[in-house]
């Protein structure tokens, strides 16, 4: 799973916040938080292959 390792590198330690219908493909987009801490850290669409780390 090539995408995940992606998602490793850029979010890291991540685990799902909720899934959307993704604005460009229509299949899922997915937003992931930090798992201790709860903050939103970025979302991500395999298929589109994109992948956006929020930064605050
Ligand atoms: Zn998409």
């Amino acid at each position: 799973m090539h995408f995940e390792f992606l998602l490793d590198a850029i979010l890291g330690e991540r685990q799902i916040f909720h899934i959307i219908e993704c604005p460009v493909c229509g299949l899922e987009e997915i937003y992931y938080e930090n798992a201790k801490t709860h903050r939103l850290i970025g979302r991500a669409c395999s298929n589109c292959n994109f992948v956006q780390k929020f930064d605050f």
